[in-house]
């Protein structure tokens, strides 16, 4: 262990030695997230109670000059939460209380580590809305959310985290607890501090209290499917959708290797003759929702959709919206490690970048399935290789250096929602360029002055 023991006895002090791990059996899990192919132990876990134990705990860090890394569920894609440095695990899961959900006010107040099904959930009961939608929601904490600012299915319409986070209470590196924001939804009083901790991916400050918008629960929804020949003509599809003043709560593409993956795996009926697959929904008044499906298939059927159809009733359109939820489990059935990036690129660009991804991942020889929010220009190439075979996961991260150039080429970047983490950060030059990368530094260092939170992540 590289932390000292009295930092151990001292933590334990703070939020009771029933709450600390230090053994490494009890630590290992601790070591990796979501991502493959990182890996780092920590000194330490901890899990407190509140928000003091937090400030406790970073003030203690500071002076020790111990690194803490904030974690919600793990279930990052970007090894933002592994302890490259070592230093104090900090776990959330503690947290996870619904303080008030307000009807009158549209608000929802939780602490941090409550899991974003919970919380929809909760507000769903009061007839309420939380748009964001992740994949992950049933596992993913709110806070974890917050701090990679995650998206989801429904981002086209609803856009991602940050446009439901009004307020936050966050514990300084420096042990002071703060609120940014608050109940409001107008607010321009001094910088958009809130809005910078979004997507901070806990190097900032740790997240422990936070505000969020709710909205009216929509009277219905529904799900259609539509295929085409090729990702080319689903391309052309989403373009003449929203190019006709359409814009779907759900807009979503399998590529072919997907559809045979996902169909594989949960055997919902999808056809497997088609190059691509648009997964579409929508939400609303009925005869709202009714019209857009209509207009929606008849984009699709003009731009050479092989079929469209329409979920019969809503165990269909759930079943649907499976296909797409399970890409990736279905994806990692097909070898022992599956690595998932996250590019984006201006929406008309779409089928163009996945043509690029296809020609790079053959150049690489590496087998490669694209999937992901087709509304967004939000692409998941992913590649699964045999977890022991090294010349493959190299030639894998190679492939995917290439395909973040190309998506910055394209004017495009190199995560729409998953986030910069460890995995990520020898790219964020390219998209950012030296000026900025230096003000990303000067931000953190006003923050975090002694470089304890998350380092080795952004600002670093
Ligand atoms: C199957 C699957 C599907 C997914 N689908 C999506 C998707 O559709 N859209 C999407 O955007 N992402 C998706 N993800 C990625 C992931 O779930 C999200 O990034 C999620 O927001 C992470 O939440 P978490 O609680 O697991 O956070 P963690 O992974 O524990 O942490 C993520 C980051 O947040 C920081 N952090 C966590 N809690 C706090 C806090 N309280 N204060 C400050 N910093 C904190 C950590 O330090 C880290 O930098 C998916 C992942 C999986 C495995």
């Amino acid at each position: 262990m590289s932390v000292d023991r009295s930092v151990i006895r001292e933590l334990e002090t703070i939020v009771g030695a029933e709450h600390v791990r230090t053994d490494p059996g009890d630590v290992e899990p601790y070591s990796r997230d979501a991502t493959p192919a990182f890996r780092a132990v920590p000194d330490a876990v901890a899990w407190p109670g509140t928000a003091e134990e937090v400030a406790a705990i970073l003030k203690l860090a500071t002076s020790r000059r111990v690194p803490v890394i904030p974690r919600g569920a793990g279930s990052n894609l970007c090894a933002a939460t592994v302890a490259e440095r070592g230093g104090i695990v900090v776990v959330l899961t503690r947290m996870d209380k619904i303080l008030e959900v307000s009807a009158d006010e549209l608000l929802a107040r939780v602490e941090t580590g409550v899991s974003t099904a919970a919380l929809a959930d909760t507000a769903a009961a009061q007839g309420l809305l939380y748009a964001p939608d992740p994949g992950s929601r049933t596992v993913s904490t709110v806070g974890g959310n917050v701090a990679m600012c995650a998206g989801g299915l429904r981002g086209l319409k609803y856009g991602v985290t940050r446009n439901y986070v009004l307020g936050t209470t966050v514990v300084l590196p420096t042990g002071e607890i703060m609120k940014t924001g608050g109940r409001l939804w107008k607010d321009v009083a001094g910088y958009d501090l809130t809005r910078l901790l979004t997507g901070s991916e806990g190097t900032l400050g740790v997240l422990t209290e936070l505000t969020v918008a709710l909205l009216p629960m929509p009277a219905t929804s529904n799900t259609g499917v539509a295929y085409f020949p090729t990702l080319a003509d689903a391309g052309r599809a989403v373009d003449a959708i929203i190019g006709h003043g359409i814009v779907p709560a759900t807009l979503e593409f399998l590529d072919a290797k997907c559809i045979g993956a996902v169909e594989q795996y949960a055997r919902l009926g999808l056809r497997d003759d088609a190059g691509a697959l648009l997964l579409f929904g929508d939400d609303g008044a009925q005869d709202v929702v009714d019209r857009n499906l209509e207009r929606i298939g008849e984009q699709c059927t003009a731009t050479g959709a092989m079929e469209v159809t329409l979920a019969e009733n809503i165990a269909r359109a759930q079943a649907l919206l499976e296909a797409r939820r399970c890409s990736l489990p279905a994806l990692s059935r097909l070898g022992t490690m599956t690595i998932l990036e996250d590019a984006t690129v201006p929406r008309p660009r779409l089928a163009e970048m996945v043509d690029r991804i296809d020609a790079i991942a053959h150049a690489h020889d590496v087998p490669v399935a694209t999937f992901g929010h087709a509304g967004d220009g939000n692409l998941h190439p992913t590649i699964v290789v045999d977890q022991h075979d090294d010349a493959a996961i190299k030639r894998a991260h190679e492939a995917f250096g290439e395909v973040f150039k190309a998506a910055i080429s394209m004017d495009g970047t190199i995560t729409g929602e998953h986030g910069v983490g460890a995995a990520k950060l020898p790219y964020l030059i390219d998209r950012l360029g030296a000026d900025q990368m230096a003000l990303l530094r000067r931000i953190k260092a006003a923050f975090d002055p002694a470089g304890i939170l998350n380092p080795g992540k952004l600002g670093s």
